[in-house]
């Protein structure tokens, strides 16, 4: 009751000071400077060690906590509750010896074993600030710690009394503001004594800080090698590490998350729920998340004992499904929508946005349309997008589209019939083609239909004429355009290389009686020219000639690569004109 009361006061006299500041005529000044303490914790993590945590939570307090690297060892869960409630964690040596009578390895390495076991939890080289044990320090191990020296100002000698109530009176009478006291998390009465000092210097208007807070917030830096007893009243307040803000907004279908924080912090952050340290994230600018999933962030000076109160947002917006675009004899449907969805589209090319055109039933194509769709719309994010085309000949795609290289050539191949579709608008460009598919391709084109000798000629074994390309075969190999590789194997489900297309095509053409052109020596602009295969060479550069094949951006033919369906598509597209125009 009385605590409350005395809370209400303190609040209305700091409105009081605020509103005087402003009203005078100087500079508005910063809120008045707190009284600022740090309590230290040397020796542990001990038994103690979470009883006390207990305590600094309930009072909203940050504390130091020189650990012993040993004992950090045998409470690693401490350890991580320390650093994750936003203390400081700092090293007090490995094994507590009087460090100015050990070697320099031995300094160094009572140091840097206790940083490494301090890193699991604090993340990778974290920068720790240093008390030797016993305050027992000389210009050697100074140098060889390399790191900021903490002492203190208040030594209450919690180890000798071992009484809490004479652990408080000594804290009470002799901190200042601005002073460094120390307490010993290892004995039970330091940490009763500890917290009942918190409770009186709060009541007496001190804000307790972590070491690195006192310093940063009076503007006053931690120096290297060098000795800290205190930090006195500078004049200045730079006030509490504010927490960041997280704030997200749905953009084309994904969800777009920005973190705000205060003027010279930084941002760590994890959408995966995992704890936030020093190898944390740190944000750059807005980010994209799938949905659902927990941001956690913190603003920081320093990670370790300068930081904020961790911000959390759960991401659980539900996201709408993309339509699902189907065309028949022109007429688009968009179907497949999220309950409270509403859907969009546009017929120009651009991504479909929840600015779009918003669908309200069947629409009338033209040919030459490619259809972008998404939804959303109210609580829900919106769907990514779903695109294709109605082609220029009436074909409906969804995985090849106008600028593509081969898109007309498809477009035009599965009008005519040599290939057909994979279905549900796939045309799956990029899928290899075997050699009974190619042939099967070349026998559509062709127009002619295998004899029954043919048929019953074949003397491939694994070429069963009733197959899809059985057929096909029978009449390529028939009119000496196929063979195999040898008088039995035909392998029709191999995938058909570029050369070997080259010597089936080149044999079709030779076979219809197109004329030759002079092709000698077409095939040594390749770049691998000597890879071509001695038994497809005449053919390569016939089909060089012929202009039906030609080599990659690197001017290498690749007579051993695979040939894919847009490929095949391509080349007998042009076959097919040459044919014509011969
Ligand atoms: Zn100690």
């Amino acid at each position: 009751m009385n605590r409350k009361t005395g809370k209400r006061i303190t609040a209305a006299v700091l409105t009081l000071v605020l509103l005087l500041g402003m009203a005078g005529t100087a500079p508005p000044a910063r809120a008045a400077a707190k009284k600022l303490a740090a309590i230290t914790f040397d020796d542990g993590p001990g038994p103690y060690t979470d009883r006390l945590l207990d305590g600094l939570k309930a009072r909203g307090v940050k504390a130091t906590f020189f650990m012993l690297g040993s004992r950090a060892e045998a409470y690693p869960e401490v350890v991580k509750r320390v650093y994750r409630e936003g203390h400081q964690v700092a090293n007090h040596s490995y094994g507590h010896p009087d460090l100015t009578t050990l070697s320099d390895a031995g300094v160094r390495s009572q140091i840097q074993t206790t940083n490494q076991i301090l890193d699991r939890t604090c993340g990778k080289g974290t920068s720790y600030l240093v008390r030797s044990p016993y305050g027992s320090e000389n210009s050697r191990t100074r140098s060889l710690i390399g790191a900021p020296l903490i002492f203190w100002s208040v030594d209450p000698l919690d180890w000798k009394y071992r009484n809490a109530e004479t652990v408080k009176q000594n804290i009470l009478r002799d901190t200042f503001d601005g002073a460094i006291v120390l307490v010993h998390d290892i004995h039970s009465t330091s940490v009763d004594g500890a917290l009942a000092a918190i409770d009186a210097l709060k009541s007496r208007g001190y804000e307790l800080v972590t070491v690195r807070e006192l310093f940063r917030r009076r503007g006053k830096a931690l120096q290297k090698g060098a000795d800290h007893y205190s930090c006195k009243p500078t004049g200045k307040d730079l006030g509490p590490v504010k927490a960041p803000v997280i704030t997200n907004e749905a953009e084309s279908g994904r969800l777009k998350i920005t973190i705000t924080a205060q003027a010279g912090a930084r941002i760590y952050y994890s959408i995966d729920g995992s704890a936030l340290n020093g190898e944390s994230k740190r944000y750059t600018g807005p980010f994209y998340a799938d949905s659902p999933c927990t941001v956690r962030a913190v603003a920081a000076f320093d990670m370790n004992g300068s930081r904020s109160e961790e911000a959390m947002a759960a991401i659980t917006r539900p996201t709408a499904k993309a339509p699902r675009i189907q065309v028949e004899n022109g007429i688009l449907t968009l179907k497949n929508v999220t309950e409270g969805a509403r859907v969009f589209y546009t017929l120009d090319g651009t991504a479909a946005t929840t600015a779009s055109t918003e669908y309200t039933g069947p629409v009338e194509l033209s040919p030459g349309t490619v259809i972008s769709a998404c939804a959303g719309g109210g609580e829900l994010l919106s769907s990514g997008e779903a695109r294709a085309v109605y082609s220029h000949r009436g074909n409906f795609f969804r995985d090849i589209f106008p600028g593509q290289w081969y898109y007309s050539d498809a477009d035009r191949a599965v009008s005519e019939g040599y290939l057909y579709g994979m279905g549900d608008g796939l045309f799956a460009p990029e899928k290899p083609v075997t050699r009974g598919q190619l042939v099967t391709f070349l026998y559509r084109y062709s127009g002619e239909q295998a004899a029954v000798e043919e048929l019953g000629a074949l003397p491939f074994a694994d070429v069963a004429p009733e197959e899809y390309y059985g057929e096909a075969v029978a009449w390529a190999y028939g009119r000496g355009i196929v063979s195999g590789y040898s008088e039995t194997v035909f392998r029709p489900e191999r995938k058909v290389t570029r050369e070997e297309m080259s010597v089936i095509f080149a044999k079709f053409l030779r076979y219809r009686g197109t004329p030759v052109p002079d092709s000698k020596g077409a095939a040594k602009k390749y770049l691998d020219s000597e890879k071509i295969s001695p038994w497809a060479m005449e053919s390569v550069e016939q089909m060089t000639a012929w202009g039906l094949l030609a080599g990659d951006t690197n001017g290498k033919f690749l007579p051993g690569a695979g040939s894919t369906r847009g490929q095949a598509a391509s080349v007998l597209m042009r076959l097919a004109d040459l044919v014509v125009s011969s």
